[in-house]
């Protein structure tokens, strides 16, 4: 069995260690979502995923968190699928519950829909 590193790798190469490592981008705030990109500044995919949400009463509703295909395929034909989804499953969560400021979110996300209202 050859040596397979088990860790999450992005398709240019750098490695993932975990959540904390992937870039949070917010710019889309009409559309309530949040880019994942990867780390490394000249990746040719540097979308890796993202974060939807909603804002009811207040509370930040999660929507759907996601990345997208071709770094899950990678990560797949590397680790096999059953490791890729367990590593890339806990990414998100930690992306959602510990690496994502939400109280900065909500406060720009008000910003934003203040600014559109006027
Ligand atoms: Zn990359």
């Amino acid at each position: 069995m050859p040596e397979v590193e088990e860790k999450i790798q992005c398709p240019c190469g750098r490695t993932i260690n975990d959540a904390s490592e992937y870039k949070l981008l917010f710019l889309k705030k009409e559309m309530y979502e949040i880019d994942l990109l990867c780390p490394n500044d000249t990746c040719f995919l540097r979308e890796l995923g993202f974060v939807k949400f909603r804002v009811e009463d207040d509370n930040i509703k999660i929507e759907k968190a996601s990345f997208y295909p071709p770094f899950v395929t990678w990560n797949v034909a590397r680790l096999g699928k059953e490791k890729a989804m367990t590593l890339l499953k806990q990414h998100l969560r930690d992306i959602v519950n510990k690496q994502i400021d939400w109280s900065k979110i909500k406060e720009s996300v008000k910003t934003a829909e203040e600014g559109a209202g006027s």
